[in-house]
């Protein structure tokens, strides 16, 4: 199997569930940061872990041209290469290529491409990006799609989420027959510099007793036997919980189009994927435009899938949509905003470099627990930035990505608090 989720509670349309693919158990809704060029730019591994990352994602168009993926495979793919034993997505290249305009040609086969690097010449099918993403070795994968641009007529829109649907076809046939070639697949699991076999480890779950939690011995074992026949220690058993296999996500285009979004869906859902990404957002569309066809894309989706929306958002719009029934999201805009001053807090949006800030020995923000929050002023982060200290975007973005975790970690329990209310008032019954 490939990923599961089992849903613990439900509240309106948002989901409480754990997302369980072969190397961590998610908490879901989740949010995903973004670590292009297998970094979260500023923040080491073991960090990201204190933080609570379970997940982090990947971009296959950087990586597959530095370090280049045979590089990222033969080292165990990118759980290995970044020593990161929790879950890791990438994304399908499509949408980075896309962003490149000028520098891209599209046809049925795939499109042509030139490196923003170097400018070299090169080529993306929905096989070529599989390949690549195999390579890598995330837990969870997408298929090769293109991106519409905003705005277009509706026969471009059209063209183009058909086209996505062949190319989603592509991609699943290519994935189901070369899925074992993943660098820890078949009892390889990835080597660490000690070259011993690296024991996938399972997060916490919340549940102590739950099914997740798995009982060595009761069910099948992901197996430690190494490519040399290594036995693991009973210390190292994995929990049989964790799946096995790569999960690749259909994704579901169709521009602005209400109708073409529901075409979209229904036959991406057809096809028969674990799990299903909402793309073709946030690509200069106005906000409500944004919520619009998120809302009317859900409807479609299965009630028992993974649902993913691609590239979203603000910590408002992040939990926005887990109340709407998305169970993970990505975005650059923590990472990034970090990195030019701009923080988020529980008192509204926090612009570092502004003068105000120049005597400020007040926290960043009083209510996040933070490892920056609890120790530096708003003074020192101010000069920090004001000075260029790479220390600086360290510490902003070590925040801003506590926050969106934080508010993910509040919209999950709200959605706990909502299903007990619920089940306390049923149990009390009518009052007299
Ligand atoms: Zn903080």
């Amino acid at each position: 199997m490939s990923i599961e989720l089992q849903i613990e509670a439900t509240r309106g349309g948002a989901r409480l569930g754990n997302l369980i693919t072969p190397h961590a158990v998610v908490e879901t809704p989740v949010f995903m940061p973004v670590g292009t060029l297998a970094s979260v730019k500023g923040v080491p591994q073991d960090l990201l872990e204190e933080l609570g990352v379970q997940i982090l994602l990947g971009n296959t168009y950087h990586l597959y041209l530095r370090p280049g993926v045979e590089t990222v495979r033969r080292m165990g793919g990118l759980h290995g290469f970044m020593a990161w034993d929790r879950a890791i997505l990438t994304d399908s290249g499509g949408f980075q290529v896309f962003s490149l305009n000028e520098l891209r040609k599209v046809t049925e086969e795939g499109v042509t491409f030139r490196s923003h690097l170097d400018g070299s010449a090169h080529f993306f099918s929905p096989e070529s990006s599989m390949e690549a993403q195999i390579g890598l070795g995330a837990d969870i994968i997408m298929a090769f799609d293109e991106c519409t641009e905003f705005p277009a007529d509706r026969e471009r829109m059209r063209m183009s989420m058909r086209m996505t649907l062949r190319w989603a076809e592509r991609s699943k046939r290519y994935f189901e027959a070369h899925k074992d070639e993943v660098p820890w697949g078949s009892g390889q699991l990835p080597l660490t510099r000690g070259g011993q076999p690296q024991v996938p480890r399972r997060l916490a779950a919340r549940n102590d007793n739950s099914e997740i939690s798995g009982n060595p011995g009761e069910k099948e074992n992901v197996s430690l036997a190494g490519p040399r026949g290594e036995q693991g220690s009973p210390g190292q058993t994995v929990a049989s919980a964790l799946t096995q296999n790569q999960a690749l996500f259909g994704i579901v285009q169709g521009g602005m189009d209400l109708q073409l979004r529901k075409e979209s869906a229904e036959r991406t859902v057809a096809m028969g994927f674990p799990g299903y990404a909402i793309g073709g957002l946030s690509v200069g569309e106005p906000r409500d435009l944004t919520r619009e066809v998120v809302e009317a894309t859900l409807e479609h989706l299965p009630a028992d899938k993974p649902r993913y929306l691609m590239g979203v958002g603000t910590p408002e719009e992040i939990a926005l949509y887990a109340g709407l029934g998305v169970d993970m999201m990505d975005c650059v805009l923590p990472t990034r905003a970090a990195r030019h001053g701009l923080l988020f807090t529980s008192e509204g949006k926090v612009s570092i470099k502004q003068a105000q800030y120049m005597q400020d020995e007040g926290p960043l923000d009083p209510n996040c627990g933070c490892r920056v929050c609890r120790r530096y002023s708003r003074a020192y982060l101010r000069h920090l930035y004001a000075s260029n200290e790479l220390l600086g975007q360290v510490l902003n973005t070590i925040h801003n990505v506590t926050y969106y975790l934080d508010t993910m970690r509040a919209v999950r329990h709200a959605i706990q608090l909502g299903e007990r209310a619920r089940f306390l008032s049923e149990q009390s019954g009518p009052k007299p």
